[in-house]
């Protein structure tokens, strides 16, 4: 069993093939409105603004769910998300795009029930059934004050967040980071020497980590594609277990050896001293 590993995918470019976000804009036909807004507020509240263009267009909530449903997956992502979940590892999600996306799809190919986690922006149906996408941190508190991510999501302080709630007793826990994304590069300098982060190759994560890989505590193992994800996660994982069994040996064995008892040696010693 893997239960002391948690494998943390991002979503976008990790568990589907492109940027949701830009999916449902493109496939809904708002590609051009998308552009022209682009330049003028952050990601986050444009999708929100998105939103309530498509509905003011007539698009429906049923519309949205039926383009999510068709989003390019890479074949291989399902089955390897399934057998990680039926090792016992712990998969969580940290994402940039929002709950309802995310929720929709992986219900809709059946891997809800893998992950214990969906960490992403709050995504709801409003009572005029329009759909709206708030903030990860709430905006009217503090901001996070790391530069290397948006206002609206630190994704280095979810990592956080996460190790410190181990318990003491799960604190030998080994992280798997999956991501492609620049907001994928703080949560990778968050991980300890134990760990692992496997960026997509040629992608944004990839290329800053690559402009100095010292800075990166965790182990790097980097993937191109869903049958090469499948392939390099599936072999950490058997190395981890691996290694924690061969552990678990030599701490049994070191038990068999009968315990070394300080009356017999004291003569000894007592002898030397002489
Ligand atoms: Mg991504
Ligand atoms: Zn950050």
């Amino acid at each position: 069993m893997a239960s002391n590993i948690v494998v943390v995918f991002d979503f976008d470019k990790t568990i589907v093939e492109c940027d949701s976000d830009n999916w449902v804009v493109d496939e809904l036909g708002f590609t051009d409105l998308f552009n022209e807004l682009f330049p003028t507020m952050p990601w986050n509240n444009l999708m929100d603004k998105m939103m309530m263009e498509l509905h003011s267009h007539g698009k429906t909530i049923e519309d949205i769910v039926e383009v999510l449903k068709r989003i390019p997956i890479n074949p291989r992502i399902i089955p390897s998300i399934k057998a990680a979940y039926a090792l016992g590892c712990d998969l969580r999600v940290v994402s940039d795009a929002n709950t309802f996306f995310i929720e929709t799809i992986l219900k809709h190919f059946g891997i809800r029930e893998c992950f214990s986690e969906i960490n992403t922006n709050p995504g709801y149906v409003d009572e005029e059934g329009r759909l709206r996408i708030l903030p990860y941190h709430d905006l009217n508190k503090p901001p996070h004050k790391c530069n290397l991510c948006p206002p609206n999501m630190c994704k280095g302080l979810i990592i956080n967040r996460i190790q410190d709630s181990l318990s003491p007793c799960e604190e030998n826990k080994r992280f798997i980071y999956l991501g492609d994304g620049s907001g994928d590069y703080c949560p990778s300098l968050r991980l300890k020497e134990k760990d692992f982060v496997m960026p997509r190759k040629n992608f944004p994560v990839w290329d800053l980590i690559c402009k100095d890989p010292s800075l990166v505590k965790a182990k790097i193992y980097e993937w191109s594609d869903g049958e090469d994800q499948e392939r390099v996660l599936h072999q950490l994982i058997k190395n981890i277990s691996m290694e924690e069994n061969v552990q678990l040996i030599s701490t049994e064995f070191k038990k068999q050896i009968p315990p070394f008892k300080a009356h017999e040696a004291l003569p000894k010693a007592l002898s030397i001293k002489i």
